[in-house]
């Protein structure tokens, strides 16, 4: 049996997937986003070491919760495709054991080959796309986004069921060109269920102060409705032109 280095644990979790889920949060990250609002998660090393039985049990006592909900179990993190075969061990036993909805809530910054099993296992991916631009997306999260971008493909091609997201970041990722960029992306995807922008928060903050780090989106606002709104628009007028695109590609 694998075991997991755990971050934390959540029992009622509503916005990460449908219904009522588990939410995991598993240790371990190698993007460092300047938003992030877990950088306590970053590091591999830390955490709780524990089997997935250990998990089972915590999930048990809320099981027809999640059911009567629509919901499942989320894996988050960190970055949970850095612990797969612990992730899809623990996907088959609660599909197994429960018949439990399985979601990946991943940055994509992860290689298809190791990946696999643990997606054999998921029924949903909710994944981040922070940036287009290659350079910006390394300003903001310390990597290049081409390995993001090709796993996203890889999923497409795949038949899995993704959510996209974007965290509407003022100043980093709410340029016109690039919201429409990110729709064009998406629409040239299969299986995207949904896309939702998700407007940037100060909530972590503090983390980064206990840990001694300094804050690197020191002074950007929250966006407000009408930007949230405004970015929504952009992305799906792109979202449109990438589904005509891939309609010109198939049929040509
Ligand atoms: S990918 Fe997620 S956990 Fe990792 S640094 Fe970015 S926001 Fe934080």
């Amino acid at each position: 049996m694998h075991t997991g280095r755990i971050h934390s644990l959540e029992t009622f979790g509503t916005v990460d997937g449908p219904g009522i889920r588990f939410v995991l949060f598993l240790q371990g990250c190698a993007l460092q986003c300047g938003y992030c609002h877990n950088p306590d998660s970053w590091d591999t090393q830390a955490g709780a070491l524990k089997s997935v039985d250990d998990i089972l049990r915590e999930i048990e006592p809320y099981v027809e919760y999640y059911r009567r909900s629509g919901g499942g179990i989320t894996v988050t993190g960190g970055e949970p495709t850095l612990q797969a075969p612990f992730v899809a061990e623990l996907f088959r036993a609660c599909k197994e054991n429960w018949g439990l909805h399985t979601a990946l809530d991943s940055s994509g910054f992860c290689e298809p080959s190791r990946a696999e099993a643990l997606l054999d296992a998921t029924d949903l991916v909710l994944l981040d796309l922070k940036q287009m631009d290659g350079g910006a997306h390394r300003e903001l999260t310390s990597q290049p986004n081409d390995r993001i971008l090709r796993f996203a493909r890889y999923l497409s091609d795949r038949g899995t069921k993704m959510w996209i997201r974007r965290v509407l970041i003022p100043g980093w990722t709410d340029n016109a060109d690039e919201l429409r960029e990110l729709g064009r992306f998406i629409g040239g995807l299969e299986g995207v269920e949904k896309v939702e922008v998700l407007p940037y928060h100060r909530m972590g903050v503090y983390k980064w102060h206990q840990l001694g780090k300094a804050y690197p989106l020191e002074g950007v606002l929250e966006p407000g409705p009408e930007e949230t709104a405004r970015a929504w628009r952009l992305i799906s007028h792109g979202i449109e032109e990438g589904k005509r695109e891939l309609a010109l590609m198939v049929n040509t």
